[in-house]
């Protein structure tokens, strides 16, 4: 899964140029494209942005150019604001079926994950690994970028369903 996690861009890229392509060559209606990223988010969540949108690539390939501080701010800023995909898909992290799971037998408590996510940075109340902290993966503005889990280095986050029927745990979540 973290090798695929890795070649994200790749896919963002090769995805979202496909859409572009479609929907210039074949004039699709663009209510299409907003239900059909709108239905993936009932499962996965705003994956929509970072896994296939080809404006999500451009604006990443933008805000990512500057140092990790400001571009860890521009990603929170864009992904609170988006599109109505967006804003469906963030909507929706909350209900959606994939979620970050966190495996507390094997984690150190480092905290790289929480620096790897910008949600985290910039929300004291969402973490991904400190118990008591709501999962970052719920918050309205989590892109499902996945960097969270990629960046584990003991395998203690992983990509799960909301269902806890699987080794893994999910973080506490205040008031659930
Ligand atoms: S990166 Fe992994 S081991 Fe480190 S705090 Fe996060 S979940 Fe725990
Ligand atoms: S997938 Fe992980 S790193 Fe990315 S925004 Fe969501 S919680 Fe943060």
């Amino acid at each position: 899964m973290r090798r695929f996690i890795h070649w994200r861009r790749f896919v963002q890229g090769g995805v979202g140029i496909g859409i572009y392509v479609l929907v210039g060559r074949f004039n699709i209606n663009l209510l299409w494209v907003i239900l059909f990223g709108s239905l993936f988010g009932i499962v996965l969540g705003k994956v929509f942005c970072r896994w296939m949108c080809p404006l999500g690539f451009i604006m990443e390939t933008l805000m990512g150019s500057g140092d990790k501080a400001k571009a860890q701010s521009s990603m929170y800023m864009y992904f609170k604001v988006g599109c109505p995909i967006a804003w469906i898909g963030g909507l929706l992290n909350k209900v959606s079926l994939l979620r970050v799971k966190l495996d507390p037998s094997r984690c150190t408590h480092c905290g790289v994950c929480e620096s790897a996510c910008y949600i985290s940075e910039f929300n004291e109340t969402h973490g991904l690994h400190r118990p008591g902290l709501v999962n970052a993966s719920t918050h309205y503005s989590c892109s499902r970028c996945l960097a969270c889990v990629e960046s584990c280095p003991t395998g203690a986050l992983s990509v799960g369903t909301a269902f806890p029927a699987n080794v893994a745990r999910e973080v506490t979540e205040r008031g659930a």
